[in-house]
């Protein structure tokens, strides 16, 4: 069978970005000059019939295919680790930002999953740096390092449940994208994923509340705090703010919809 052929009786099967990105990995595969009309192989036909059933099944593309694409980069995904998703990469801009025109050093990725936003960081800072990433999962752990290496950047991992694996170390800058979804959300498609990377209580609020409440002693003077959060979570961090003290608003970071999905914060 040609590869248009198959296209043509399974284009309904799948959503076009879904489609475009196993194409670009089939591509990967073949020889260069590989087109649309070249006949596809047995091995070929097994592997579009394995991605086929389980996509069928509802599993993300990103596991299928082992990878996705996080702020123009491929990062290597399997099920069990929180696959990156388009809020963050948001997220990790603002992060950029930061780095770039502040005079930061130290920088943890708190939370790190598969270490996209520290990865990122590492590659397009405008200077040196000292990044570390955390997680509580070795799973997290052990594709983070594979991302890291295959990158060559030199990210620090630690493991470690929120700050409880760090002593004396201080940061110019701690990003976190830590679970935030509300226990009751957690279905369909997000079904696939790993609750701890998810969960974050009743409201979700559970960890973000923890990493407020702790992110400070582990900052330096007039360290910024960048943290994703849901979008109906603003109303409960100024309430925090407001209460503690501790940290100033310097910026909500929106999505292109203008859903609120994160904050800027700097130690006072
Ligand atoms: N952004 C993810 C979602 O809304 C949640 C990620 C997280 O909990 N950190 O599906």
């Amino acid at each position: 069978m040609k590869l248009k052929d198959w296209l043509n009786v399974n284009r309904e099967v799948f959503a076009q970005r879904d489609l475009n990105f196993l194409m670009s990995v089939l591509m990967d595969r073949k020889s260069a000059g590989f087109t649309d009309d070249c006949m596809l192989d047995d091995s070929d036909m097994d592997y579009l019939l394995s991605v086929k059933n389980l996509y069928s099944e509802g599993y993300p593309i990103a596991y299928i295919l082992r990878q996705e694409q996080f702020f123009g980069l491929d990062f290597f995904v399997e099920p069990g680790v929180l696959i990156p998703r388009p809020e963050t990469e948001i997220i990790t801009e603002e992060a950029l930002d930061i780095v770039n025109k502040n005079s930061i050093n130290f920088v943890l990725d708190l939370c790190c999953g598969i270490s996209c936003i520290a990865i990122v960081i590492a590659k397009h800072a405008n200077k040196s740096l000292n990044i570390f990433a955390s997680d509580i999962s070795r799973q997290a752990l052990m594709v983070s390092r594979k991302n890291i290496d295959s990158y060559n950047v030199p990210v620090r991992l630690i493991r470690s449940d929120l700050f409880s694996g760090f002593r004396k170390e201080s940061f110019d800058l701690i990003v976190a994208n830590p679970p935030y979804v509300e226990t009751d959300y957690i279905k369909g498609s997000l079904s696939f994923e790993p609750r701890i990377a998810l969960d974050g209580r009743s409201n979700g609020f559970y960890f973000i509340e923890k990493i407020l409440r702790n992110a400070h002693k582990y900052l330096k003077s007039k360290g910024y705090l960048i943290v994703e959060i849901g979008y109906n979570h603003r109303g409960l961090l100024n309430r925090f703010i407001e209460n503690t003290g501790i940290y100033d608003i310097v910026k909500w970071i929106k999505d292109y919809s203008s859903y609120t999905r994160g904050v800027i914060l700097r130690l006072k």
